[in-house]
């Protein structure tokens, strides 16, 4: 194991599939853990609080920023998103990897905090399957799917800062893609001091 625990950012247009990507990778994988977000949009059918999100209002939220109680937050077609500090630092601090599914200018503030975070950008297979699955979600005004799409082409424009890019056209495919990424990050040396360090002291 890792002697601090990963971050995993994970970002893409809205509708592309994160969602669906993280809850099979966690499927399969049970030391990653997710960051569940602080938002001031209304929760969707089938959301629940503290789950898939924490839905506070605004007033609760801009407390939280002024206590500097998230490690980043941003807004997004008119609410607010943020990560709570608390939680990344106690699993980290454990060794255990925590997954954030956040936006572009999120995941540029994160890495610029934590350089070692592994940052990986989902592709909707062509701007048509992402309208088509956002309207397939049912979970969004006619407004909020244009507004959406709209924020996807400036999203894109940030593909180039992340390490690594998975198209999410075949869903375990792209889950199977995220899991290599994964893996080979847990082997990088600088993840691995402690076992490197203990077989150099016992050799000398
Ligand atoms: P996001 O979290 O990026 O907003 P979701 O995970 O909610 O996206 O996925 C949006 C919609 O697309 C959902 O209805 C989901 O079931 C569907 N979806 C996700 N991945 C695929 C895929 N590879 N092929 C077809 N539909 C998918
Ligand atoms: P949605 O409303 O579709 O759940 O999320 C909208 C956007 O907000 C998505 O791009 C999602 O990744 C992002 N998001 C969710 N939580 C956070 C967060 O804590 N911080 C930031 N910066 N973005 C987030």
């Amino acid at each position: 194991m890792s002697q601090l625990g990963m971050l995993i950012i994970v970002s893409a247009p809205s509708g592309t599939g994160k969602n669906a990507v993280i809850k099979e990778l966690m499927k399969a994988d049970e030391n990653i853990f997710y960051s569940v977000s602080v938002t001031t949009r209304k929760p969707r059918n089938k959301e629940k609080n503290g789950i898939n999100y924490f839905f506070e209002t605004r007033d609760e939220f801009e407390k939280m920023i002024i206590n500097k109680e998230l490690i980043e937050w941003d807004e997004y077609v008119n609410n607010y998103y943020g990560t709570p500090k608390k939680f990344i630092e106690e699993m980290t601090n454990e060794g255990k990897d925590v997954i954030l599914e956040i936006t572009v200018e999120g995941a540029i503030n994160v890495k610029e905090m934590w350089p070692e975070a592994v940052m990986i950008f989902l592709l909707p297979p062509s701007m048509n399957e992402l309208r088509k699955r956002i309207i397939c979600r049912n979970t969004e005004c006619e407004d909020s799917i244009n507004q959406r799409m709209l924020s996807a082409e400036k999203e894109l424009d940030y593909v180039n800062d992340y390490e690594y890019v998975v198209i999410n056209d075949d869903l375990s495919y792209a889950v199977n893609q995220v899991e290599e990424i994964i893996h080979a990050e847990r082997l990088k040396t600088i993840r691995n001091k402690n076992i490197v360090n203990k077989l150099i002291r016992r050799k000398k």
